[in-house]
């Protein structure tokens, strides 16, 4: 039997892969523990950069990036500046499932969503309101939290391997603004003879580098997970030594099970289930 393991990034993918881990322990798909597990992060409350009561953007709306891909299949669905749907990894699955295409964005997601039964919600909370007139009456100021994705990972006991990813990206971006999260190769991938890879933190710097692909293609190289996402961004810091200092986080899977993870912050965190209870783990700047 194939080792059953997921791993999601910031502590709170703890509670997120303690869902994908309920539905691998029974037999369940690794592309179910990915929508599932990320589910959860999208209806917490309290995590103001996913889902309901995220981050909205420099008009006050809230725009939804987020995206699944199978390992096995390749087969990919994307959506960006979703509106409307507090769940949008659900929707990403039912592009990849149901559209004939790969990725939706804006006004076009907003009505596949609709035309697949998806009910529309309410995707601002209190809190995100509170956030967004703070920021309009003193745009210098910086919130708490500006951004974070749950990124996660998935393998199932037939051996599937399963990436996704879900965010309200950037706080107060530009409307229309795309980060990495939904563009494959970019915030994820999953290619089940090398592994899978996501990532988190400054989507504009971190899809200029296809750092999800590259994770997985350094992994089909022969690195371990762990340096895969090492490599990556000691990379991007020799080419740009001047960003030392930028947001950019990565977790692996390996085609074997393993899993590492990466950053270039003082310290990064990602929850992790490999068979028994889930659990938090950090990481220091490489
Ligand atoms: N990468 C996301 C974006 O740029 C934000 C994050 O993960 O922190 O939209």
């Amino acid at each position: 039997m194939a080792k059953i393991i997921a791993i999601a990034t910031w502590d709170f993918g703890k509670a997120a892969v303690a869902k994908s881990g309920e539905i691998l322990a029974t037999g369940g798909t690794a592309i179910d523990a990915v929508e599932k597990g990320i589910n959860v992060a999208e209806l917490d409350t309290n995590i103001v950069s996913v889902g309901y009561g995220g981050m909205p953007n420099a008009t006050g709306e809230m725009e939804f990036d987020a995206a699944i891909m199978n390992g096995r299949t390749h087969a990919v669905g994307s959506v960006a500046t979703l509106t409307g749907y507090s769940r949008p990894i659900s929707v990403a699955r039912a592009v990849m499932e149901k559209c004939q295409h790969s990725m939706l964005v804006g006004d076009g997601a907003r009505k596949f969503a609709t035309e697949q039964g998806f009910a529309i919600e309410e995707t601002l909370s209190e809190e995100s309101k509170k956030k967004y007139s703070l920021w309009l009456a003193d745009k210098n100021a910086k919130p708490e939290f500006m951004h974070d994705t749950i990124g996660l990972l998935a393998m199932d006991c037939r051996g599937e391997l399963v990436a996704g990813c879900s965010t309200s990206g950037m706080a107060f971006k530009h409307p229309g603004r795309v980060g990495d999260s939904p563009l494959i190769g970019s915030g994820l991938y999953a290619d089940i003879e090398a592994g899978a890879a996501a990532a988190t933190g400054n989507g504009d710097e971190i899809l200029k580098f296809c750092m999800s692909f590259l994770t997985v293609e350094f992994m089909r190289n022969g690195d371990s997970a762990m340096q895969a996402c090492q490599n990556v961004i000691k990379r991007f810091v020799a080419q740009h030594p001047e960003k030392i200092n930028e947001d950019v986080n990565l977790i692996a899977l390996s085609a074997d099970g393993h899993y590492g993870a990466a950053t270039l912050r003082d310290s990064f965190a990602f929850g992790l289930w490999d068979g028994a209870q889930a659990r938090c783990q950090s990481v220091k700047r490489i």
